[in-house]
Protein backbone atom coordinates (compact mmCIF):
# COMPACT_ATOMS: atom_id res chain seq x y z
CA UNK A 1 0.00 0.00 0.00
CA UNK A 2 1.43 3.39 -1.23
CA UNK A 3 0.07 6.59 1.23
CA UNK A 4 -0.38 9.70 -0.15
CA UNK A 5 2.39 12.21 1.04
CA UNK A 6 0.79 15.28 0.62
CA UNK A 7 1.96 18.65 0.22
CA UNK A 8 0.26 21.58 2.32
CA UNK A 9 -0.19 25.45 1.76
CA UNK A 10 3.18 27.02 3.85
CA UNK A 11 1.53 29.89 5.90
CA UNK A 12 -2.28 30.52 7.11
CA UNK A 13 -3.49 33.75 8.26
CA UNK A 14 -6.84 33.94 9.66
CA UNK A 15 -9.22 36.30 10.90
CA UNK A 16 -11.64 39.44 10.31
CA UNK A 17 -9.11 42.15 9.13
CA UNK A 18 -6.44 39.91 8.46
CA UNK A 19 -6.01 41.11 4.93
CA UNK A 20 -4.37 44.46 6.34
CA UNK A 21 -1.32 42.59 7.33
CA UNK A 22 -0.71 41.30 3.82
CA UNK A 23 2.22 44.61 3.16
CA UNK A 24 4.36 42.95 5.95
CA UNK A 25 3.58 39.35 4.84
CA UNK A 26 4.93 39.43 1.26
CA UNK A 27 7.85 41.87 2.31
CA UNK A 28 10.21 39.35 2.31
CA UNK A 29 9.40 37.38 -1.05
CA UNK A 30 10.15 40.98 -2.62
CA UNK A 31 12.58 40.56 -5.40
CA UNK A 32 14.71 43.39 -6.57
CA UNK A 33 13.22 44.80 -9.64
CA UNK A 34 10.76 42.07 -10.12
CA UNK A 35 7.01 43.20 -9.32
CA UNK A 36 4.38 41.72 -7.16
CA UNK A 37 1.66 40.67 -8.99
CA UNK A 38 -1.84 41.16 -7.91
CA UNK A 39 -4.53 39.30 -9.78
CA UNK A 40 -7.81 40.71 -8.55
CA UNK A 41 -11.24 39.06 -9.14
CA UNK A 42 -12.60 41.17 -11.69
CA UNK A 43 -15.79 41.20 -9.51
CA UNK A 44 -13.72 43.82 -7.26
CA UNK A 45 -12.58 46.83 -9.72
CA UNK A 46 -13.57 50.01 -8.06
CA UNK A 47 -14.64 48.65 -4.83
CA UNK A 48 -13.19 49.34 -1.87
CA UNK A 49 -10.98 46.34 -1.55
CA UNK A 50 -9.30 47.60 -4.74
CA UNK A 51 -8.05 50.61 -2.81
CA UNK A 52 -6.64 48.34 -0.08
CA UNK A 53 -4.22 46.59 -1.89
CA UNK A 54 -0.88 47.16 -0.75
CA UNK A 55 1.16 47.70 -4.35
CA UNK A 56 4.41 49.30 -4.12
CA UNK A 57 7.03 50.13 -6.66
CA UNK A 58 6.47 48.54 -10.18
CA UNK A 59 3.74 46.33 -8.80
CA UNK A 60 0.97 45.13 -10.69
CA UNK A 61 -2.43 44.87 -10.13
CA UNK A 62 -4.43 42.56 -13.00
CA UNK A 63 -7.92 42.26 -12.69
CA UNK A 64 -8.76 38.38 -13.54
CA UNK A 65 -11.36 38.03 -15.69
CA UNK A 66 -13.75 35.39 -14.53
CA UNK A 67 -16.59 35.46 -16.58
CA UNK A 68 -16.07 32.07 -17.38
CA UNK A 69 -14.07 29.58 -15.18
CA UNK A 70 -9.97 29.50 -16.46
CA UNK A 71 -8.55 28.04 -19.59
CA UNK A 72 -5.10 26.94 -19.92
CA UNK A 73 -4.98 29.69 -22.78
CA UNK A 74 -5.55 32.41 -20.40
CA UNK A 75 -3.29 31.16 -17.95
CA UNK A 76 -0.88 30.69 -20.67
CA UNK A 77 -1.25 34.47 -21.93
CA UNK A 78 -1.41 36.11 -18.68
CA UNK A 79 2.36 33.91 -18.04
CA UNK A 80 3.63 34.70 -21.51
CA UNK A 81 2.74 38.79 -20.57
CA UNK A 82 4.52 39.05 -17.39
CA UNK A 83 7.51 37.08 -18.82
CA UNK A 84 7.85 39.66 -21.89
CA UNK A 85 7.72 42.59 -19.61
CA UNK A 86 9.65 41.58 -16.31
CA UNK A 87 11.48 38.46 -17.27
CA UNK A 88 10.40 37.00 -14.16
CA UNK A 89 7.99 38.32 -11.12
CA UNK A 90 8.34 38.36 -7.23
CA UNK A 91 5.27 36.97 -6.75
CA UNK A 92 1.45 36.20 -8.04
CA UNK A 93 -1.11 37.17 -5.12
CA UNK A 94 -4.74 35.83 -6.49
CA UNK A 95 -7.71 37.76 -4.53
CA UNK A 96 -10.68 36.33 -5.41
CA UNK A 97 -13.45 32.94 -5.68
CA UNK A 98 -12.13 29.51 -6.28
CA UNK A 99 -11.76 30.69 -10.07
CA UNK A 100 -9.03 33.85 -9.76
CA UNK A 101 -7.06 31.43 -6.98
CA UNK A 102 -6.86 28.88 -9.73
CA UNK A 103 -5.92 31.48 -12.29
CA UNK A 104 -3.20 32.42 -9.73
CA UNK A 105 -1.73 28.62 -8.94
CA UNK A 106 -1.41 28.68 -12.74
CA UNK A 107 -0.03 31.67 -13.82
CA UNK A 108 2.51 31.56 -10.71
CA UNK A 109 3.36 27.74 -11.93
CA UNK A 110 3.85 28.21 -15.84
CA UNK A 111 6.22 31.50 -14.41
CA UNK A 112 8.42 29.02 -13.65
CA UNK A 113 7.76 26.09 -16.00
CA UNK A 114 8.38 26.03 -20.22
CA UNK A 115 5.69 25.09 -22.87
CA UNK A 116 1.58 25.68 -21.99
CA UNK A 117 -0.32 24.95 -19.13
CA UNK A 118 -2.00 22.44 -21.17
CA UNK A 119 1.02 20.38 -21.08
CA UNK A 120 0.37 19.86 -17.14
CA UNK A 121 -2.86 19.12 -16.85
CA UNK A 122 -2.83 15.44 -14.80
CA UNK A 123 -1.10 14.50 -12.16
CA UNK A 124 2.56 15.35 -11.29
CA UNK A 125 3.51 16.74 -14.42
CA UNK A 126 4.58 20.06 -13.40
CA UNK A 127 8.67 19.22 -12.58
CA UNK A 128 9.60 23.07 -11.29
CA UNK A 129 8.32 25.27 -8.46
CA UNK A 130 7.00 28.33 -9.91
CA UNK A 131 7.11 31.92 -7.99
CA UNK A 132 5.95 32.35 -4.71
CA UNK A 133 2.32 32.38 -4.88
CA UNK A 134 -0.36 33.76 -2.27
CA UNK A 135 -4.15 32.94 -2.29
CA UNK A 136 -6.86 35.07 -0.73
CA UNK A 137 -10.26 33.86 -0.85
CA UNK A 138 -13.61 36.35 -1.13
CA UNK A 139 -15.74 32.89 -1.51
CA UNK A 140 -15.83 30.07 0.61
CA UNK A 141 -16.57 26.80 0.00
CA UNK A 142 -14.51 25.53 -3.04
CA UNK A 143 -11.35 24.72 -0.77
CA UNK A 144 -9.03 25.66 -3.80
CA UNK A 145 -7.43 27.36 -1.07
CA UNK A 146 -5.65 24.64 0.06
CA UNK A 147 -5.59 22.19 -2.68
CA UNK A 148 -2.60 20.60 -4.40
CA UNK A 149 -4.57 21.44 -8.13
CA UNK A 150 -5.67 24.48 -10.01
CA UNK A 151 -9.30 23.05 -12.41
CA UNK A 152 -8.33 24.47 -15.49
CA UNK A 153 -10.26 23.66 -19.66
CA UNK A 154 -7.62 23.09 -21.86
CA UNK A 155 -7.66 22.45 -25.53
CA UNK A 156 -8.92 18.44 -25.02
CA UNK A 157 -10.16 18.35 -21.31
CA UNK A 158 -10.85 20.29 -18.31
CA UNK A 159 -8.20 18.84 -15.48
CA UNK A 160 -6.24 20.71 -13.22
CA UNK A 161 -2.22 20.90 -12.82
CA UNK A 162 -1.94 18.73 -9.54
CA UNK A 163 1.46 18.47 -7.84
CA UNK A 164 3.50 19.28 -5.11
CA UNK A 165 4.37 22.73 -6.42
CA UNK A 166 0.73 23.86 -6.63
CA UNK A 167 -0.26 24.46 -3.07
CA UNK A 168 -0.21 28.17 -2.17
CA UNK A 169 2.77 28.86 -0.60
CA UNK A 170 0.69 31.66 1.47
CA UNK A 171 -3.40 31.99 2.50
CA UNK A 172 -5.20 35.12 4.23
CA UNK A 173 -8.59 33.37 5.54
CA UNK A 174 -10.40 37.07 6.16
CA UNK A 175 -13.67 36.10 6.12
CA UNK A 176 -14.39 39.77 6.23
CA UNK A 177 -13.70 39.49 2.16
CA UNK A 178 -16.87 37.56 1.87
CA UNK A 179 -19.47 39.69 3.48
CA UNK A 180 -20.99 41.06 0.08
CA UNK A 181 -21.09 38.15 -2.10
CA UNK A 182 -24.21 37.99 -3.53
CA UNK A 183 -27.31 34.94 -1.83
CA UNK A 184 -27.30 32.54 -4.51
CA UNK A 185 -23.52 32.57 -5.40
CA UNK A 186 -23.03 32.78 -1.78
CA UNK A 187 -25.04 29.19 -1.47
CA UNK A 188 -23.61 27.58 -4.97
CA UNK A 189 -19.90 28.04 -3.43
CA UNK A 190 -21.47 26.85 0.35
CA UNK A 191 -22.64 24.19 -1.70
CA UNK A 192 -19.30 22.99 -3.22
CA UNK A 193 -17.85 22.26 0.51
CA UNK A 194 -21.40 20.76 1.77
CA UNK A 195 -21.10 18.40 -1.16
CA UNK A 196 -17.10 17.61 -0.78
CA UNK A 197 -18.46 16.65 3.13
CA UNK A 198 -20.93 14.15 1.94
CA UNK A 199 -18.84 12.46 -1.18
CA UNK A 200 -15.88 11.71 1.03
CA UNK A 201 -17.90 11.31 4.47
CA UNK A 202 -19.95 8.20 2.35
CA UNK A 203 -17.51 7.23 -0.18
CA UNK A 204 -15.41 4.08 0.12
CA UNK A 205 -11.97 5.81 0.27
CA UNK A 206 -12.81 7.56 3.45
CA UNK A 207 -10.08 7.56 6.32
CA UNK A 208 -9.75 8.94 10.00
CA UNK A 209 -8.06 12.11 8.70
CA UNK A 210 -10.58 12.61 6.00
CA UNK A 211 -13.20 11.97 8.75
CA UNK A 212 -12.37 13.97 11.14
CA UNK A 213 -11.86 17.32 8.69
CA UNK A 214 -15.25 16.11 6.79
CA UNK A 215 -17.46 15.81 9.75
CA UNK A 216 -16.20 19.48 11.54
CA UNK A 217 -16.91 21.09 7.98
CA UNK A 218 -20.37 19.64 7.74
CA UNK A 219 -21.38 20.27 11.12
CA UNK A 220 -20.33 24.12 10.03
CA UNK A 221 -22.07 23.85 6.97
CA UNK A 222 -25.25 23.01 8.90
CA UNK A 223 -24.89 25.45 11.58
CA UNK A 224 -24.40 28.14 8.50
CA UNK A 225 -26.95 27.26 6.49
CA UNK A 226 -29.87 25.61 8.31
CA UNK A 227 -29.34 26.95 12.23
CA UNK A 228 -28.97 30.20 11.56
CA UNK A 229 -32.27 32.33 11.60
CA UNK A 230 -30.28 34.76 9.15
CA UNK A 231 -26.92 35.36 7.78
CA UNK A 232 -24.53 37.59 10.46
CA UNK A 233 -20.54 37.58 10.64
CA UNK A 234 -20.41 34.61 12.76
CA UNK A 235 -21.54 32.66 9.35
CA UNK A 236 -19.02 34.27 7.14
CA UNK A 237 -16.18 32.98 9.65
CA UNK A 238 -17.82 29.26 9.97
CA UNK A 239 -17.89 28.88 5.89
CA UNK A 240 -14.72 29.99 5.73
CA UNK A 241 -13.46 27.49 7.81
CA UNK A 242 -15.94 25.15 6.74
CA UNK A 243 -14.55 25.57 2.88
CA UNK A 244 -10.60 24.56 4.62
CA UNK A 245 -11.59 21.48 6.42
CA UNK A 246 -13.58 19.95 3.35
CA UNK A 247 -10.63 20.70 1.21
CA UNK A 248 -8.69 19.04 3.67
CA UNK A 249 -10.98 16.13 3.76
CA UNK A 250 -11.20 15.50 -0.03
CA UNK A 251 -7.16 15.93 -0.18
CA UNK A 252 -7.34 12.57 1.58
CA UNK A 253 -9.96 10.88 0.12
CA UNK A 254 -11.82 11.83 -3.16
CA UNK A 255 -14.83 13.66 -4.15
CA UNK A 256 -18.29 11.15 -5.95
CA UNK A 257 -20.91 11.57 -8.21
CA UNK A 258 -22.09 15.33 -8.18
CA UNK A 259 -18.57 16.54 -9.14
CA UNK A 260 -18.21 13.65 -11.70
CA UNK A 261 -21.44 14.18 -13.12
CA UNK A 262 -21.01 17.88 -12.77
CA UNK A 263 -17.52 17.79 -14.46
CA UNK A 264 -19.43 16.74 -17.71
CA UNK A 265 -22.01 19.59 -17.77
CA UNK A 266 -19.28 22.03 -17.14
CA UNK A 267 -17.47 20.97 -20.17
CA UNK A 268 -20.01 20.53 -22.40
CA UNK A 269 -22.43 23.92 -21.34
CA UNK A 270 -20.06 25.92 -19.42
CA UNK A 271 -21.84 25.48 -16.19
CA UNK A 272 -20.20 26.78 -13.30
CA UNK A 273 -18.71 24.73 -10.59
CA UNK A 274 -20.70 25.63 -7.47
CA UNK A 275 -24.60 25.63 -9.47
CA UNK A 276 -23.74 22.56 -11.49
CA UNK A 277 -22.56 20.64 -8.30
CA UNK A 278 -25.64 22.07 -6.97
CA UNK A 279 -28.14 21.36 -9.89
CA UNK A 280 -26.56 17.40 -10.24
CA UNK A 281 -26.90 16.91 -6.19
CA UNK A 282 -30.63 17.88 -6.18
CA UNK A 283 -31.06 14.46 -8.38
CA UNK A 284 -28.76 12.38 -6.20
CA UNK A 285 -31.33 10.41 -4.13
CA UNK A 286 -30.57 7.42 -5.35
CA UNK A 287 -26.40 7.36 -4.14
CA UNK A 288 -27.54 10.27 -1.11
CA UNK A 289 -30.36 10.25 0.58
CA UNK A 290 -29.52 11.76 3.58
CA UNK A 291 -27.30 14.48 2.19
CA UNK A 292 -29.93 14.65 -0.59
CA UNK A 293 -32.80 15.71 1.94
CA UNK A 294 -30.73 18.12 3.74
CA UNK A 295 -29.73 19.55 0.96
CA UNK A 296 -33.24 19.91 0.02
CA UNK A 297 -34.02 21.81 3.57
CA UNK A 298 -31.14 24.04 2.84
CA UNK A 299 -32.54 25.04 -0.34
CA UNK A 300 -36.22 25.61 1.00
CA UNK A 301 -34.47 27.39 4.00
CA UNK A 302 -33.88 30.83 2.38
CA UNK A 303 -35.01 29.98 -1.11
CA UNK A 304 -31.80 29.78 -3.03
CA UNK A 305 -32.69 29.26 -7.11
CA UNK A 306 -31.59 25.94 -8.76
CA UNK A 307 -32.05 26.20 -12.03
CA UNK A 308 -33.81 23.00 -13.84
CA UNK A 309 -33.90 21.52 -17.66
CA UNK A 310 -30.80 22.65 -18.37
CA UNK A 311 -30.06 19.72 -20.55
CA UNK A 312 -33.68 19.85 -22.17
CA UNK A 313 -33.00 19.59 -26.39
CA UNK A 314 -29.28 18.14 -25.75
CA UNK A 315 -28.44 15.92 -29.20
CA UNK A 316 -27.31 12.14 -28.79
CA UNK A 317 -23.63 13.55 -29.19
CA UNK A 318 -23.70 16.13 -26.54
CA UNK A 319 -25.39 13.48 -24.24
CA UNK A 320 -22.61 11.10 -25.08
CA UNK A 321 -19.82 13.45 -25.11
CA UNK A 322 -20.64 14.88 -21.08
CA UNK A 323 -20.83 10.36 -20.46
CA UNK A 324 -17.32 10.50 -21.98
CA UNK A 325 -16.49 13.35 -20.26
CA UNK A 326 -17.88 11.90 -16.92
CA UNK A 327 -16.50 8.18 -17.04
CA UNK A 328 -13.38 9.33 -17.53
CA UNK A 329 -13.09 10.52 -14.11
CA UNK A 330 -12.47 7.28 -12.47
CA UNK A 331 -11.08 7.67 -9.40
CA UNK A 332 -14.01 9.80 -8.34
CA UNK A 333 -16.66 6.87 -9.81
CA UNK A 334 -14.36 4.07 -7.78
CA UNK A 335 -14.63 6.44 -4.35
CA UNK A 336 -18.46 6.75 -4.83
CA UNK A 337 -19.71 3.09 -5.81
CA UNK A 338 -16.81 1.01 -5.05
CA UNK A 339 -14.45 -0.89 -7.17
CA UNK A 340 -17.38 -2.60 -9.51
CA UNK A 341 -18.08 1.02 -10.48
CA UNK A 342 -17.95 0.34 -14.27
CA UNK A 343 -20.65 -2.51 -13.90
CA UNK A 344 -23.23 0.02 -11.58
CA UNK A 345 -22.77 2.90 -13.70
CA UNK A 346 -24.09 2.21 -17.12
CA UNK A 347 -24.12 5.12 -20.18
CA UNK A 348 -27.79 4.38 -19.92
CA UNK A 349 -28.03 4.96 -16.58
CA UNK A 350 -26.06 7.59 -16.77
CA UNK A 351 -27.44 9.06 -19.66
CA UNK A 352 -30.99 9.15 -17.82
CA UNK A 353 -29.30 11.07 -14.97
CA UNK A 354 -28.07 13.56 -16.99
CA UNK A 355 -32.29 13.81 -18.86
CA UNK A 356 -33.26 14.43 -14.93
CA UNK A 357 -31.46 17.90 -14.63
P1 LIG B 1 -15.85 31.81 -8.96
O1 LIG B 1 -14.48 32.11 -8.54
O2 LIG B 1 -16.04 31.11 -10.26
O3 LIG B 1 -16.68 33.17 -8.93
C1 LIG B 1 -18.08 33.19 -9.17
C2 LIG B 1 -18.53 34.62 -9.36
O4 LIG B 1 -18.51 35.32 -8.11
C3 LIG B 1 -17.64 35.42 -10.29
O5 LIG B 1 -18.47 36.23 -11.08
C4 LIG B 1 -16.81 36.30 -9.35
O6 LIG B 1 -16.43 37.50 -9.96
C5 LIG B 1 -17.78 36.55 -8.23
N1 LIG B 1 -17.23 36.86 -6.89
C6 LIG B 1 -16.12 36.40 -6.28
N2 LIG B 1 -16.04 36.88 -5.01
C7 LIG B 1 -17.13 37.66 -4.82
C8 LIG B 1 -17.63 38.43 -3.72
N3 LIG B 1 -17.00 38.46 -2.53
N4 LIG B 1 -18.76 39.11 -3.90
C9 LIG B 1 -19.43 39.07 -5.07
N5 LIG B 1 -19.03 38.35 -6.14
C10 LIG B 1 -17.89 37.65 -6.02
O7 LIG B 1 -16.64 30.97 -7.84
P2 LIG B 1 -16.20 29.83 -6.83
O8 LIG B 1 -17.40 29.01 -6.62
O9 LIG B 1 -15.49 30.39 -5.66
O10 LIG B 1 -15.11 29.00 -7.61
C11 LIG B 1 -15.40 28.08 -8.64
C12 LIG B 1 -14.11 27.80 -9.33
O11 LIG B 1 -13.23 27.12 -8.44
C13 LIG B 1 -14.22 26.93 -10.56
O12 LIG B 1 -13.39 27.45 -11.57
C14 LIG B 1 -13.74 25.57 -10.10
O13 LIG B 1 -13.19 24.80 -11.14
C15 LIG B 1 -12.69 25.97 -9.09
N6 LIG B 1 -12.44 24.95 -8.07
C16 LIG B 1 -11.16 24.66 -7.79
C17 LIG B 1 -10.84 23.72 -6.83
C18 LIG B 1 -9.42 23.42 -6.54
O14 LIG B 1 -9.14 22.56 -5.72
N7 LIG B 1 -8.48 24.07 -7.16
C19 LIG B 1 -11.86 23.08 -6.11
C20 LIG B 1 -13.17 23.40 -6.41
C21 LIG B 1 -13.46 24.35 -7.38
ZN1 LIG C 1 -15.98 20.99 -5.73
Amino acid sequence: MQFRNFKMVGYVVYGRGSFNQLDEIIAPHRKQGAPMVFLLDHHFKGRPLESRIPLRGNDLLLHADVTHEPKTTQVDALAQQLKEAYGTVSGVIGIGGGSTLDLAKAVSLMMGNPGSSADYQGWDLVKQPGVYKVGIPTLSGTGAEVSRTTVLTGPTRKLGMNSDFTPFDQIVLDPELTKDAPKNQRFYTGMDCYIHCIESLEGTYLNEFSKSYGEKALQLCREVFLDAPEWNDACDDKLMMASYAGGMSIAYSQVGVAHAVSYGLSYLLGTRHGIGNCIVFDQLEEFYPAGVAEFKKMVAKDGYDIPKGITQGLTDEQFDKMIDVSLGMKPLWENALGKNWESMMTRDRLRALYERL
